[in-house]
């Protein structure tokens, strides 16, 4: 048995943002879960610190930062469908020291669990829909800097497409961008390096045999890191979708990746992205089997990095 993986998280992810589809409470709701049933211990779980300016910078631009900070409502932050407020913007600069946290972990363990982050409507100079920080952008480029990584990729299972992330990376050979989404939904489609776009309808059987199809283009690239984007909005219950998986597809669909990831000895970061089911306990349930996945690879020591596989 080797070494638990640690898990990144923060109380502070939980912040009032109104009335809102968003539930803010999911984060607290997915640790409390798997703390209940054991898949994690609490002396694994590791507080979140917010990411320095310098991190941030090496994404978002200096103006954008600054809107952020001083709460400005500019034509930066107003594409933003979020209220804007000191706890809020804290929140998102959690969430992005917390992914960068879980990928360090990850380097180390083969595995990195964050209970947040996946803000990947973000871009460099602007909000999009419920993200003002792209946490998975920063993670990677703080690891790059660092020296600790070159190549990486970006594997989007969510709902909605990760144009912020695809725009960052857009003209960097070293970061391939992956996106399986819904085509005819929110936003308008950025170019990822590779992008299925998938008709309103579609459940467990054709998302996971396109998923399956796409993985190999992803272990071609080599990357020493990947970031999961795990949303559980694909869901068939989702408020926003109209994908129909259930919870057993997506069970499956985080085992095509989380095993693809260990079976070549590629440390891998989850994050926990969208999930707008009717019922909260549903988004919960499925970021909760994300993470315990996760993990049950770590404790297996199926993940341990092995940096000479292609
Ligand atoms: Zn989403």
């Amino acid at each position: 048995m080797s070494r638990p993986a640690p898990v990144v998280f923060s109380p502070d992810y939980e912040c009032d943002i109104g009335r809102h589809v968003f539930p803010t409470q999911k984060f607290r709701l997915v640790r409390d879960t798997l703390l209940a049933d054991g898949a994690l211990d609490a002396r694994d779980l590791i507080p979140a610190a917010p990411a320095p300016r310098a991190d941030l910078l090496l994404v978002h631009t200096p103006e954008y930062l600054d809107d952020l900070e001083h709460l400005r409502w500019t034509h930066r932050t107003r594409m933003s469908e979020l209220p804007l407020s000191p706890a809020i913007v804290h929140a998102y600069v959690l969430a992005a020291g917390g992914t960068t946290r879980a990928a360090a972990e990850a380097l180390v363990h083969g595995v990195g669990v964050h209970l947040g982050g996946g803000f990947h409507h973000a871009f460099a100079d602007l909000a999009s829909g419920f993200c003002y920080i792209n946490d998975l952008a920063v993670a990677i480029r703080v690891q790059q800097r660092d020296g600790r990584v070159r190549r990486a990729a970006v594997v989007d299972c969510d709902l909605h497409q990760g144009n912020g992330t695809a725009h960052v990376f857009r003209d960097d050979p070293e970061v391939f961008t992956f996106s399986i989404h819904q085509e005819h939904l929110y936003p308008i489609k950025e170019q990822s390096d590779l992008d299925i776009g998938l008709d309103n309808g579609v459940g467990d059987e054709e998302f996971n045999r396109r998923l399956a199809a796409a993985l190999p283009r992803v272990w071609e690239h080599r990357p020493e890191l990947v970031l999961y984007q795990a949303g559980a909005d694909p869901y068939e219950d989702d408020q926003l979708g109209a994908l129909r998986l259930t919870i057993e597809g997506l069970k499956t669909r985080d085992a095509l990746v989380l095993e693809g990831c260990a079976t070549r000895g590629i440390p891998v970061v989850v994050t926990l992205g969208g999930g707008y089911a009717r019922q909260v306990a549903d988004t919960v349930r499925i970021h909760r089997n994300t993470c315990a996945l996760a993990l049950a690879l770590a404790a297996r020591g199926a993940t341990e990095p092995r940096r000479d596989t292609p």
